[in-house]
């Protein structure tokens, strides 16, 4: 048997932790066991869909790493599968049902049905071919109702166990609106047929819908699948993570410079442990490890602490080259003059220090501060302490005989200005990092410099002594 998951997002909004968290594990389950991933966006509900929310919803999925692997044909592409446009599937699948005697028109006219616990009371169910023909010339139009068998349902969950639900737990409920629309459950059930899906891996807030579903499988002889349940997902006040809770929309996430690979990780967290408790996991350690037995059933927070200690520890982890091409988008042009230096090389050095690509303007800082104002008062002082001259003069003279502008090899040659000129600890290094930076303090002075690169170094220290370097 391949396995077949699915993703069946409603075109709302935009996706968030709670939604992403289910398309993760569908696509990572599928790949574990080498079988397929579907897309099907469920926008039969036209009231409740939001313009664009397709759209953002597909970006948000190819940004995140969860590719689908199958659907209509869309301009050389395969897109989704909507349910809007399979209408005529659902239309056959209710009329087998009524003509097998298992749903029938339902022309009742419901104020009632919209109260919570309500039961249809199966009016409907007993009427007559001569009565339907009246009401229909009456121009009453029906909605089809499935006709629930009698006795519990019993729904075995992988997550949650077995739940069984009593046989008055539900009404005969309808299928088909008046309009030709199918409800949820319906479609639901027709797609997961129709597409072979093996797996339904979703929300906890879909398992009181599962009985309906189970019973629809059964009334259409197609074995039901395997049913898997993740637990809810809250926010850090404890309240259900809604689709407004704005801070975990992949959107955000993704504008914040979260790595995908990051947030793909922590979503996999909400609700699922690795073997062994390991919480950081690349995609493909996700797919070796993804499996629904380490499925727990207690509510998860998402809490936004631990995703930014997880994209730290992928950013450290993120080849140099690649690192380098995902936060220059990030660099801020107006604070940091990216093409001066070299950035990879200033972004291994601060890459300990990151959990986000946006951070990155603030740890450069420490790295690039421009010659402005600021920078031009510390070197005037520095031109009046003799002291501080005689050590940058000998610095400079070894750093600009350096053979190749590495960290250690920087760090070594200030220090042998240091034995050269008996300068030592901060009277050292205070003067050639207050030229160059204008800062007291700051990481390893080779690194930044390093970073600086040897022309800036040098035309730094230059400008902070009284006749410059030319005529040292
Ligand atoms: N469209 C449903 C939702 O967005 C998913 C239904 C399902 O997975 O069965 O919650």
């Amino acid at each position: 048997m391949t396995v077949r998951t699915r993703f069946a997002p409603s075109p709302t909004g935009r996706l968030h932790a709670g939604n992403a968290r289910v398309a993760v594990f569908n696509w990572a389950f599928a790949r574990h066991h080498g079988g397929a991933f579907i897309l099907r966006v469920e926008d039969t509900d036209v009231e409740r869909n939001v313009a664009d929310s397709l759209d953002t919803i597909l970006d948000d999925l190819r940004w995140l790493g969860t590719p689908w692997d199958e659907g209509p044909e869309v301009g050389g592409d395969h897109g989704p599968y909507r349910q809007s446009e399979r209408q005529a599937v659902y239309a056959e699948t209710a009329g087998r049902l009524v003509k097998a005697g298992l749903a029938y028109p339902c022309y009742c006219d419901l104020e009632a049905a919209v109260e919570p616990g309500f039961r249809y009371p199966g009016t409907c169910r007993t009427l007559t071919r001569a009565e339907r023909v009246r009401r229909e010339r009456d121009g009453r139009r029906p909605v089809t109702r499935f006709h629930v068998p009698a006795g519990e349902i019993v729904v075995r969950d992988e997550v949650y166990g077995t739940v069984s639900f009593p046989p008055d737990e539900f009404g005969d409920f309808v299928i088909v609106r008046a309009d030709g629309r199918p409800t949820y459950n319906f479609a639901v059930v027709v797609d997961d047929i129709a597409m072979r899906i093996t797996h339904v891996i979703r929300g906890v807030g879909h398992l009181s819908n599962t009985p309906r579903q189970a019973a629809l499988f059964d009334a259409l002889a197609a074995p039901r699948p395997v049913f898997a349940h993740l637990p809810m997902v809250l926010g850090t006040d404890r309240r259900k993570l809604s689709k407004r809770e704005g801070a975990s929309s992949l959107a955000l996430l993704r504008e914040a410079g979260y790595p995908a690979s990051a947030v793909m990780n922590y979503l996999s967290l909400l609700g699922w442990s690795a073997p062994g408790g390991e919480e950081i996991l690349t995609p493909a350690e996700l797919v070796r490890e993804v499996g629904l037995e380490r499925i727990g059933t207690s509510n998860t927070v998402y809490d936004p602490d631990k995703l930014r200690w997880v994209s730290g520890r992928h950013i450290a982890r993120i080849p140099l080259p690649e690192l380098a091409r995902a936060v220059k988008p990030f660099v801020d042009p107006a604070r940091v003059p990216a093409d001066r230096y070299d950035l990879s090389r200033a972004v291994d050095v601060i890459r300990g220090r990151m959990t986000t690509y946006s951070e990155i303007n603030d740890h450069l800082s420490l790295f690039l501060v421009a010659r402005g104002p600021e920078l031009k008062g510390v070197q005037a002082a520095l031109r009046d302490d003799a002291g501080a001259g005689v050590v940058l003069r000998a610095a400079a003279d070894r750093l600009a005989a350096l053979p190749e502008w590495e960290a250690p090899a920087i760090g070594r040659a200030i220090r042998a200005a240091g034995k050269e000129t008996g300068a030592r600890g901060p009277a050292l290094f205070h003067p050639v990092r207050k030229a160059v930076t204008g800062r007291e303090s700051g990481p390893d002075l080779g690194q930044v410099l390093g970073v600086y690169g040897r022309d800036e170094t040098l035309e730094r220290i230059s400008a902070a002594l009284p006749d410059g370097l030319t005529q040292g």
